[in-house]
């Protein structure tokens, strides 16, 4: 567990909180983007997790800094802890449409549900500080209604659960080829569809993409490992197709 600063320049930071969760909970990270005077936390994690990384986050930067929560999709490593960062800061949060009337379940006050924000099926664009950030569609990976965020100024995509490895022994990818064995069978359980995995590969190509930061494992460093990710998400088959023998009455 840590933060670190994967890029910092004229005021503007992207900061990786990585490695929150211990025992069975799986891992997850968390990302800070804060330009000038505002900043927004991607996926805060569930109720364990809240209190570190509330510190983690408090250290870097002001809580009155802290503009927007951005929630890729409604599982509860990301959203459980919905009314603790609402009840706690000023921000703003926002999550797909699909998810808005789902989140009260998790105990959000309900004085604070007007503060739950619906991203539309075609993304948007948040401005932040002196810049914008990309809500960029991502649905049915895995989430029906998910988001990823592309931050332009340090060219580097937030991935949410897409690309996710479970176990590496290390923080950043080098050998994607040897990284592999870390992602296989997350992405064949839980990315359904063939067609959305290229989809999104033909979306994000059009983007200068200098590294990419999934939600959960090691993150692309840079250009070159990105690239080879999205290269291999673009062939990766479907969890329908991979799983169609198991549709059979259980005996
Ligand atoms: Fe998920």
């Amino acid at each position: 567990m840590g933060a670190t600063k994967l890029y910092e320049a004229d005021g503007h930071s992207f900061i990786l909180l990585e490695g929150y969760g211990h025992g069975e909970m799986v891992p997850t990270n968390q990302v800070v983007i804060h330009d000038h005077n505002e900043a927004i936390l991607l996926d805060p994690g569930g109720h364990k997790v809240h209190y570190e990384v509330l510190n983690e986050v408090s250290a870097l930067v002001p809580v009155n800094d802290l503009k927007y929560l951005f929630f890729s999709h409604q599982d509860p490593d990301i959203v459980a802890a919905a009314n603790a960062w609402l009840m706690l800061t000023e921000a703003e949060a926002y999550i797909s449409e699909l998810w808005i009337r789902f989140i009260p379940h998790f105990g959000v006050d309900e004085l604070l549900i007007p503060r739950l924000n619906p991203i539309p099926d075609k993304g948007m664009r948040l401005p932040l500080g002196n810049t914008e950030l990309l809500f960029l569609p991502a649905h049915f990976l895995h989430s029906a209604g998910n988001f990823q965020v592309y931050d332009p100024l340090s060219r580097t995509l937030f991935s949410g659960d897409l690309g996710a490895s479970i176990g590496p022994p290390y923080v950043e990818v080098t050998d994607f080829d040897q990284h592999v064995q870390y992602m296989e069978g997350f992405h064949h359980r839980y990315m359904p569809s063939a067609k959305a995995n290229r989809l999104w590969a033909d979306m994000v190509r059009g983007l200068d993409i200098e590294r990419i930061v999934p939600q959960h494992g090691a993150y692309f460093p840079d250009a070159e490992t990105s690239r080879q990710f999205i290269d291999w998400v673009a062939a990766l088959p479907g969890a329908v197709e991979l799983m169609e023998s198991v549709y059979r009455v259980p005996e």
